[in-house]
C-alpha cells in the first residue's frame, strides 16, 4: 500500500481522491477531469494547499470555523478527553462529566428557557430529531394527528432523509424520493428575487402569512410545528425583511405550533450575536444548534429544547438517540470552543466591531457592474449576480453559471467565496481582522472584475 502523505505530488493525491473517494455535492466527472483542490494546513483565517498557495477561507470551511483555524488548545482538549474517557455513550441512564458539563454550559448560554440539549453528531442528525420529536410530543399530549411540518422552499436543514425533506432545496428533493411524508413547503422571504413591485416590508408579511393559509389549508389539528433558517445560509444568505419573524411568531403563537429555530450556521455568533433568535423576534421551542458549537473541530450538533417541551417529553421514553449522542471528545472540544468564545469575547467583538467594518467594505461591492445588491447580517454576507441592475434581472443561462464562473475567479485569486446560483456568499471566521477584511474585499472585487470580462 502507498504511503499517502501531505509531501506527495498534488497530481497523484488528485488521481488517487478520484479514484477512491466520493465527495459530497461534486460532480464525479470534475474530480475526474479537474482534481479536487487538496488542503493542507490552516491557521487563522488562511487555508494553504497542496501548491503551497494561501488561501483566504471567507467561508469558514463550511460556516463553521468561528474562532479560526489552528487553536491548539482545542487539539489538547480533545487529547485529554481521549486520553481519560474516549468513549462512552449517553444511551440507558448512563452519562460522563463532559456531556454534564456541557448541557450545563449550553443552559448558561442559549437564551429564554432552552435549557435542555439532546446532542446528535451534526446538523442534520439533530434536525431529524426534531422530526420525531416534535411528533412525539404532540402524540404524548394526546394530538397524534399533529405530523406536518411547515418549512420553506429553498431551506436547507442538512442531507439526511429526514433533514433534507425539511430542506426546500429542490435539487435536493430530485433524488432518491423526497420529500418524506408530511412535510410543506412555503414560499421563502427572498425579496430580491421573488419581491417583485412590492416593498420588502410587504412582501415580508406577505410571505409570512403563508405560513397562515397553509395551516388553514392543512388544517390546525394536523400541524406540528414550523422550521426556519433565520437567516436562510445555504439558500444564498436570505437576510429576511424585518416584518417577516415577528408575523411567523405571531402565527405560531396564535395556532400553537412548535416553533424551530435552526441556528445550525447562525448560532454561536454568526450574526454578531450569540444566537439569532433573540435579535429577528423569534421565541423557539426548539433550537437546532452544530458548526459554531464546536467551530468544526470536532463533530457534534444537537438540539435545545425549551422547559415545557422537555417536561412533556420526560414523561416518556424517548426511542431516539445516536451511537455518537454526546460524544465525550466531541463535547470537551465544544467546551473549550465555547470557553475561548466567551473569555476572549469574540463574538462581542465581532458583533461591535468587525461587522460594521464588514458591512461598510461588503456594499461597497454592490457598485460594481455585475452586482444587484450587497446584503450582510452580521458575519454572514451575500452578493446578487446580474446582468441588469435595475430590473434585479437574473441571467439568461443557466442558473449558477455566472456564480460558478465568479467562484472560479475567486479560486484563482486565493479566495474562498461559495456560490449559491447566480449569489455570491461569505461566512468569515469571526477572529477575521480589519486588513483580513480588506484583503478579502480586494480579492472579490477582482474576481468580479474578471468575471464580468468573461460574462459580458
Ligand atoms: N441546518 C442548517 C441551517 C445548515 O446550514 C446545515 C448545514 O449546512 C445543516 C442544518 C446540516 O448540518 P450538518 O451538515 O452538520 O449535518
Amino acid at each position: 500500500m502507498t504511503l499517502i502523505t501531505n509531501h506527495m505530488p498534488t497530481a497523484e493525491l488528485q488521481a488517487l481522491d478520484a479514484a477512491h473517494h466520493m465527495h459530497p455535492f461534486t460532480h464525479g466527472h470534475d474530480l475526474e477531469r479537474k482534481g479536487a483542490r487538496v488542503i493542507t494546513r490552516a491557521s487563522g483565517v488562511t487555508l494553504t494547499d497542496s501548491e503551497g498557495n494561501e488561501i483566504l477561507d471567507a467561508m469558514a470551511g463550511l460556516w463553521c470555523v468561528n474562532i479560526g483555524y489552528g487553536r491548539h488548545e482545542l487539539a489538547e482538549a480533545a487529547a485529554r478527553q481521549m486520553r481519560e474517557l474516549p468513549y462512552y455513550n449517553t444511551f440507558f441512564q448512563t452519562t460522563h462529566v463532559p456531556a454534564i458539563a456541557l448541557a450545563d454550559k449550553l443552559a448558561e448560554l442559549t437564551p429564554y428557557d432552552l435549557n435542555h440539549v439532546f446532542y446528535a453528531g451534526s446538523g442534520s442528525e439533530a434536525n431529524d430529531t426534531n422530526i420525531r420529536l416534535v411528533r412525539t410530543y404532540w402524540e404524548q399530549k394526546g394530538k397524534p394527528s399533529k405530523k406536518v411540518i411547515i418549512s420553506r422552499k429553498n431551506a436547507y436543514h442538512g442531507s439526511s432523509v429526514g433533514s433534507a425533506s425539511l430542506g426546500g432545496m429542490s435539487a435536493m428533493h430530485a433524488q432518491g424520493g423526497l420529500p418524506i411524508p408530511d412535510v410543506h413547503h412555503i414560499n421563502q422571504p427572498h425579496w430580491y428575487a421573488e419581491g417583485g413591485d412590492m416593498t420588502p416590508e410587504e412582501f415580508g408579511l406577505a410571505r409570512a402569512r403563508e405560513l397562515e393559509e397553509a395551516i388553514h389549508q392543512i388544517g390546525e389539528d394536523r400541524v406540528a410545528a414550523f422550521i426556519g433558517e433565520p437567516v436562510q445560509g445555504a439558500g444564498g444568505v436570505i437576510v429576511p425583511p424585518s416584518t417577516y419573524w415577528p408575523e411567523i411568531q405571531r402565527i405560531c403563537d396564535k395556532y400553537e405550533i412548535l416553533l424551530i429555530a435552526d441556528e445550525v450556521i447562525c448560532g454561536f455568533g454568526r450574526t454578531g450575536q450569540w444566537f439569532a433568535s433573540e435579535s429577528y423576534g423569534i421565541r423557539p421551542h426548539i433550537m437546532t444548534i452544530a458548526k459554531g458549537l464546536s467551530s468544526g473541530y470536532a463533530p457534534i450538533g444537537g438540539s435545545l429544547v425549551c422547559d415545557e417541551v422537555a417536561e412533556v417529553m420526560n414523561e416518556c421514553d424517548f426511542a431516539h438517540g445516536y451511537t455518537y449522542s454526546g460524544h465525550p471528545v466531541s463535547c470537551a472540544v465544544a467546551l473549550e470552543n465555547l470557553r475561548i468564545l466567551q473569555e476572549e469575547g469574540i463574538v462581542e467583538r465581532a458583533g461591535r466591531e468587525t461587522a460594521p467594518y464588514l458591512k461598510e467594505k461588503w456594499e461597497t461591492l454592490a457598485d460594481h457592474p455585475l452586482v444587484g445588491e450587497a446584503k450582510i447580517a452580521g458575519l454572514m454576507g451575500s452578493i446578487a449576480l446580474t446582468p441588469h441592475k435595475a430590473s434585479r434581472a437574473k441571467f439568461a443561462a443557466e442558473a449558477g453559471t455566472a456564480g460558478f464562473i465568479c467562484r472560479e475567479e475567486c479560486f484563482a485569486n486565493n479566495l474562498v467565496m461559495r456560490h449559491v446560483g447566480d449569489r455570491m456568499v461569505i461566512s468569515p471566521p469571526l477572529i477575521i481582522s480589519k486588513p483580513e477584511i480588506d484583503t478579502l474585499i480586494e480579492r472579490a472585487g477582482i474576481a468580479l472584475d474578471n468575471a464580468y470580462k468573461r460574462i459580458k
